[in-house]
């Protein structure tokens, strides 16, 4: 815990809980303007719904989820900071409906995340992980694997990030197609990509990148049906969430050997505990990360810079 200059008798509107790990810039920016910071990075949900009504604004990760219980019980809280992206762990309704403003820092760890969606894309084609797991087990033995140049990426979610990826991508001489509910012609055009529906896109990608925000229209978006699309060994690459597809659905077209490989930084449950979950990480052809997407140096340091900029003027804007 981090007291700053002031104390608990600051008025509520001054108080910020940062609930998940952040970098120490964003703590001592906050401070240093004069609020008061209470640093609890292991915060459970039942300290949380109890202490959250005695603070102005919250900063969160992806670990705290903020439901509408919570929020619900959230008192006087004016602001929820997400140090980050994705909002679906925030009942955005729940908060709206309270006048709760929730800001983001949109953009900040893109790089990082493009970086790890091309370093997952090698690392299915080439099969890293996964000689690298034969070699401990004593086992030498060379596999063939494929090259990127040539080949097709669907990107399903044109946004910063499937734009970001694609330029990488497309510089290492693939294709680009994608799949968006809004469609960006400059962003597509500049790597010479083409939009298509998603049932096209899933007939004509070798490699598949989900990038969507998860919302009620991207739930379960790639299910049964989408799956059986797919083309015959094409590998899917997700670090957007897992929900955005069907996880038992993918299983099985893994055992049927329908999918080539699935790589992914995120997962429905983490850490996952479904006995069907725990069967999909352990198979030879996937790769998982435990959502690292945001986690380098880099990206810590822009998320906590942007989140206190915007938290700063949030917090002005409410007093
Ligand atoms: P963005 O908002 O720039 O792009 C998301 C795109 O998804 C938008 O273009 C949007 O139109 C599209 N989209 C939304 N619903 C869709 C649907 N139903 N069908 C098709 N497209 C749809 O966001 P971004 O910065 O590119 O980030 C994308 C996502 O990546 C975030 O929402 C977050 O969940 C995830 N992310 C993960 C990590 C990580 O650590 N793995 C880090 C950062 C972001």
């Amino acid at each position: 815990m981090i007291g700053s200059v002031a104390d608990k008798k600051n008025p509520t509107a001054n108080r910020i809980l940062v609930c998940d790990t952040v970098d120490n810039l964003l703590l001592e920016g906050l401070k240093k303007k004069g609020h008061f910071v209470e640093y609890r990075p292991k915060i459970t949900r039942e300290e949380l719904q109890n202490d959250l009504g005695e603070f102005g604004a919250v900063v969160v990760r992806s670990r705290t989820k903020l439901d509408s219980s919570i929020i619900n019980s959230a008192g006087e809280l004016k602001i929820i900071a997400r140090a980050g992206i994705g909002t679906d762990n925030i009942d955005i309704d729940a908060a709206t409906q309270r006048g709760i403003e929730v800001i983001t820092a949109a953009g900040s760890s893109t790089q990082s995340v493009v970086e790890l969606n091309v370093a997952l894309a090698i690392d299915m084609a080439r099969k890293i992980s996964h000689l690298d797991r034969n070699i401990r087990a004593g086992n030498f033995k060379k596999e063939e694997g494929t090259e990127l140049r040539g080949k097709t990426a669907g990107i399903i979610g044109f946004g910063r990030i499937g734009y970001e990826t694609a330029m990488v991508l497309r510089a290492l001489g693939m294709n680009i197609i994608a799949y968006d509910v809004v469609e960006n012609t400059d962003a597509i055009n500049h790597v010479q990509g083409k939009y298509l529906s998603l049932n096209e896109l899933l007939g004509e990608a070798d490699f598949i990148f989900i990038l969507v925000t998860l919302n009620r229209g991207s739930k379960s978006l790639i299910g049964e049906k989408e799956l059986s699309l797919i083309r015959k060994g094409a590998f899917i690459v997700n670090t957007s969430r897992a929900e955005a597809i069907d996880g038992k659905a993918l299983l099985k077209s893994l055992e049927d050997a329908k999918i080539g490989g699935y790589a992914s930084d995120v997962l429905w449950n983490e850490p996952p505990k479904e006995e069907w979950e725990k069967k999909l990480i352990s198979m030879n052809n996937v790769v998982i990360t435990p959502h690292i997407g945001a986690q380098t140096a880099e990206a810590q340091k822009r998320v906590a810079q942007m989140t206190m900029e915007k938290l700063l003027k949030a917090l002005d804007g409410a007093a």
